[in-house]
């Protein structure tokens, strides 16, 4: 499918994981794709696979931000992707007894701040266009509590999911659309690490997840291509879970 034929796609958090498995996906389905990310190495070589290109930003500096798409616009001449999904999730943000608000704060620049950055700086160009497609990364973890908490990611989270849905309604006029992807657990070198480490709470997980199994990147990336498409096109401001029916279970099968 070449459903992305010559889009100018931007992709942060480009380097690894969903970002990685998506400009390769975009990629396949014809779009340039811009991969942007801190590890300058790995974006590189991944534009090298892709005849796309990278550039190295930090997406919690506004200035930065700002700079990076009017360098995409002035280098392939528009904008029509903008997949907005850096993240972090590191161990010091834990339950909130324990959680201070230097890694808080860090946490929200990054998840949070980063995607109001993003879409204050990637829509302007879009309206010019009078088309575009937004999608933010945000969580299953924004519509589901867990016992084991990740206190600032998953406010950060419900941020992402709520701006996402506001950016949707009051764009949806001018032909640009905002959909929040929502990812479940993905299996990714680090998840595999931890639960390699500790089988219980591998289990502790899983028996919720009616699959049995955590996502591949490559299904999350398909989900990512298919709202980057006009494939998608009666959809804005939505809640697109991807989460092998985790959000929708009471009773798992055995
Ligand atoms: P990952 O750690 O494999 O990749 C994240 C990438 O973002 C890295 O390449 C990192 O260098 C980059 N990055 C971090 N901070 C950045 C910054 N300030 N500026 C630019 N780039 C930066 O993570 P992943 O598992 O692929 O997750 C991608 C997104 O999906 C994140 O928003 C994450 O919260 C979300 N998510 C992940 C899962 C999961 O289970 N992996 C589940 C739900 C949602």
């Amino acid at each position: 499918m070449k459903r992305l034929q010559d889009r100018v796609a931007v992709i942060s958090g480009a380097a690894s994981g969903i970002g990685l498995a998506s400009a390769r996906r975009f990629a396949d389905e014809g779009a340039v794709v811009v991969g942007v990310d801190l590890d300058t190495d790995a974006i590189e070589a991944l534009a090298k696979d892709t005849g796309g290109a990278a550039i190295t930003c930090d997406v919690s500096d506004e200035h930065a931000v700002e700079t990076m798409f009017a360098q995409v616009v002035a280098d392939h001449g528009r904008l029509d992707i903008a997949f907005n999904n850096a993240g972090i999730s590191p161990p010091e943000d834990d339950s909130i007894l324990t959680t201070g608000i230097e890694a808080w704060e860090r946490v929200q620049r990054i998840n949070l701040t980063s995607v109001y950055y993003c879409c204050k700086y990637a829509i302007p160009h879009m309206r010019e266009q009078g088309k575009g497609s937004i999608i933010n990364t945000a969580s299953f973890v924004a519509v589901m509590g867990a016992a084991t908490s990740q206190i600032s990611y998953t406010a950060s989270k419900g941020g992402v999911l709520a701006m996402t849905r506001e950016l949707g309604v009051q764009f949806a006029r001018e032909g640009i659309r905002v959909n929040a992807l929502c990812p479940g657990p993905v299996n990714t070198p680090l998840l595999q690490e931890l639960f390699a480490k500790d089988e219980e709470r591998a289990q502790r997980r899983l028996v919720h997840l009616p699959m049995g199994r955590f996502a591949e990147a490559s299904e999350i990336a398909a989900a990512a291509a298919f709202l980057a498409s006009d494939d998608s096109s009666y959809m804005t401001a939505s809640t697109f879970l991807v989460d092998g029916g985790l959000s929708g279970a009471y009773v798992t099968p055995l």
